[in-house]
């Protein structure tokens, strides 16, 4: 049984108090059982242009994505363009975001995403990661999702509370940082699954790898994953 380091500190990984070993010679096999697993796995997000997209994004922080699609099903009819969101009064826009969560912080970065957007865009969605992260709101979690799902264009892998938990307790990265846990998992995937593995990881994480009970017994990758006997010895 890995042996037992800090206290728990992290309660989204909540394995933290572990010292997870090293496991990345294992990734090709979980990854090729996670990919047969979940070969529906697709964004949920409802959008129909780069800007819904980021929009969406960018509201999804410390929410549910079906409660983001409630929302956008209304102000997507309101907000149709940058200009819109760039020109909008912020009470309002913050009150039509209000369910978001955070929807003060997060009315106020579409605000000045979109006047940045306008000013400096023409009113078009940036299509580069330097672009994009400049724009308040959007690190690279959003960026990697609005490139490849809006442009087509593979830069990295979105790393969200999902990608994170399950990435450590598959051993597959020692880091708590997105950016480097990104960086791991860009060292391991091969370049035609780099689409994929984000939302791959969001599935399991949604319906087996649940970041208080995982349901390991039943988990498709349970011999490879050197946190299972940690969770079903407790
Ligand atoms: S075995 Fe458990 S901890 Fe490991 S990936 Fe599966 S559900 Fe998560």
């Amino acid at each position: 049984m890995p042996e037992r380091k800090l206290k728990k500190t992290d309660t989204q990984d909540f394995i933290s108090e572990y010292n997870i070993p090293d496991n990345r010679h294992n990734f090709d096999r979980i990854w090729a059982l996670l990919k047969e697993e979940y070969p529906e796995a697709k964004p949920s997000l409802n959008y129909s242009n780069p800007l819904e997209l980021l929009v969406a994004t960018v509201l999804s922080a410390q929410s549910t994505d079906v409660q983001i699609n409630k929302v956008t099903e209304k102000l997507f009819e309101k907000y149709r363009t940058a200009e819109d969101y760039a020109s909008a009064d912020l009470r309002e826009l913050e009150n039509d975001l209000y369910s978001t969560g955070f929807y003060k912080t997060k009315a106020r970065n579409i605000k000045n995403a979109a006047q940045i957007i306008v000013e400096k865009y023409n009113g078009e969605v940036p299509k580069t990661m330097e672009e994009l992260t400049s724009l308040p709101g959007v690190g690279r979690k959003t960026a990697n999702i609005v490139l490849s799902r809006a442009f087509g264009i593979i830069e990295g892998i979105a790393v969200d509370t999902h990608v994170k938990r399950i990435s450590r307790r598959l051993g597959l990265t020692k880091n708590y940082d997105p950016e480097k846990i990104e960086k791991d998992l860009l060292s391991l995937a091969r370049k035609e699954d780099l689409d994929s593995i984000s939302m791959t990881l969001i599935y399991h994480g949604r319906k087996v790898c649940q970041a208080r009970k995982p349901k390991c017994p039943s988990c498709i990758v349970n011999q490879l994953c050197p946190s299972s006997i940690i969770f079903m010895s407790q």
